[in-house]
């Protein structure tokens, strides 16, 4: 019997494949079978070796999620190269940290442009894709504990990663009886670029790994699981959830 996570003959968009948990869940797709279209900013280099080595098939768009103007072309080119689109990870993300009190429109604006409009248009395009296609689909979006709790500092990215999970149920309700699943991830403290500042306080370094049942950061790869989960018939009647990987955090 075939199993339930095998992901042979799909093809997954990722967006921000280039390094971190995009670039981890690349590889976990890959792994499990699926062709990997990465769209980003910065050439995939790693990501397109490591893929290649599971002997899936690669295609690299070059595309900036600063607005939704790649995104037609994103769908045009998976096309092009795979024939077909199954799975959507809208994980490219960005963070700014200001007091609330100094937090400017720019921090504002740049953050929910990329964290949040770009993903619902990204989700659009590959609903729309998926069910004129009659296959199905899925759709994960990478959420943050800041889609449950307020966090400091960082105004713009909780309002984006709350609006996330929010639109996640939102999608889920109108896409699941289309055959489309929508979920999120929500990726607890990680050892990425994202998270380097607060790393490199000592103070709010130790305070974090304090309160991490699981006695440590995530890395990437932690993250590989859950996505192929959600990216596979083993998830297909999973509508809506924002599955929080953390390590244990929001437990405590
Ligand atoms: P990261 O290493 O900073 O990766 C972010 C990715 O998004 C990079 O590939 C980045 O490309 C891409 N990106 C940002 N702005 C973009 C734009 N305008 N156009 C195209 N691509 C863009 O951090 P990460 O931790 O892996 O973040 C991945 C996702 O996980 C984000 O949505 C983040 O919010 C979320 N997350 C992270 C954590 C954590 O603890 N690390 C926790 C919860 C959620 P460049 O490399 O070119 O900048």
């Amino acid at each position: 019997m075939a199993s339930p996570f095998d992901l042979t003959g799909r093809t997954a968009v990722v967006t921000g494949a280039n390094t971190g948990i995009g670039q981890a869940v690349a590889i976990a797709l890959a792994q499990a079978g699926a062709n990997i279209v990465a769209a980003g900013r910065t050439p995939p280099v790693e990501t397109a070796a490591a893929v290649a080595e599971t002997g899936a098939g690669f295609h690299a768009i070059d595309a900036d999620f600063g607005s939704i103007e790649p995104i037609a072309r994103v769908m045009a080119e998976t096309i092009d190269a795979f024939g077909r689109l199954d799975i959507l990870v809208n994980n490219a993300g960005i963070i700014r940290r200001a007091a609330a009190l100094d937090f400017t429109e720019d921090d504002w604006d740049a953050v929910m442009d990329v964290n949040l409009k770009t993903a619902f248009f990204l989700a659009q395009a590959a609903a729309r894709r998926m069910i004129n296609a009659g296959n199905g689909g899925k759709i994960i979006n990478i959420a943050s504990m800041l889609s449950f709790q307020g966090g400091l500092r960082v105004a713009s990215y909780t309002s984006s990663k709350s609006g996330l999970a929010g639109l996640t149920k939102a999608l889920a309700n109108e896409w699941a009886p289309l055959g489309v699943n929508v979920n999120a991830i929500a990726p607890g403290y990680f050892d990425t670029n994202n998270t380097t500042a607060l790393r490199a306080d000592e103070t709010r370094s130790r305070d974090i790994l304090a309160r991490i049942p699981a006695g440590r950061w995530g890395q990437p790869s932690d993250l590989g699981g859950a996505a192929v989960f959600l990216a596979s018939a083993a998830s297909d009647y999973v509508h809506g959830t924002i599955l929080a990987v953390d390590g244990g955090w929001l437990a405590r």
